[in-house]
């Protein structure tokens, strides 16, 4: 299962590409454009634009009109239908940035990449095997957690 997503869901993309999934995405496509790929890529499209949807729908690509107001109530949504799960497995999470697998590293190889607090606190890290970015599971994965909690409850109803 993979997917495209709109420029409006810029957001919704990042919270996918964590949990797991591969989800191309650039702001640059246009309406055409993004169908093409849909279809050329066997990719569902995720869209906000209910004309684009509908398009898409009828030349045959598999489309989701996602029209959440919060982050928590989109992920909802694309759980329910596609049935991903709401859980962040670092084994399976990609680079919100470059879509890429995040990889370990060993703690011993972020002593120069990260803040002095950050070393000291916490020793599971992983790196971006394409744009370098080093990951862990600091102060901010309150809020992450937080909201997938929020999209797991709704998602339940
Ligand atoms: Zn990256």
């Amino acid at each position: 299962m993979k997917f495209i997503a709109d420029g409006m869901l810029g957001k919704l993309m990042r919270w996918l590409r964590m949990l797991g999934h591969n989800v191309k995405y650039s702001n640059k496509l246009d309406d055409a454009q993004l169908i093409a790929i849909a279809k050329k890529e066997r990719r569902i499209l995720l869209t906000r634009d209910l004309e684009l949807y509908q398009q898409a729908t009828a030349k045959g690509v598999q489309a989701f009109y996602v029209n959440g107001q919060t982050q928590a109530e989109n992920l909802a949504k694309v759980s329910q239908k596609f049935g991903i799960c709401l859980d962040i497995d670092m084994a399976k999470s990609r680079c919100p940035k470059c879509n890429v697998q995040v990889k370990p590293i060993p703690k011993e190889k972020v002593a120069d990449k990260v803040e002095k607090s950050t070393f000291a606190y916490y020793n599971e890290f992983w790196e971006c095997p394409k744009c370098g970015q080093i990951y862990w599971q600091g102060a901010h994965w309150t809020r992450i957690r937080k909201t997938l909690e929020t999209a797991k409850e709704l998602s339940q109803k």
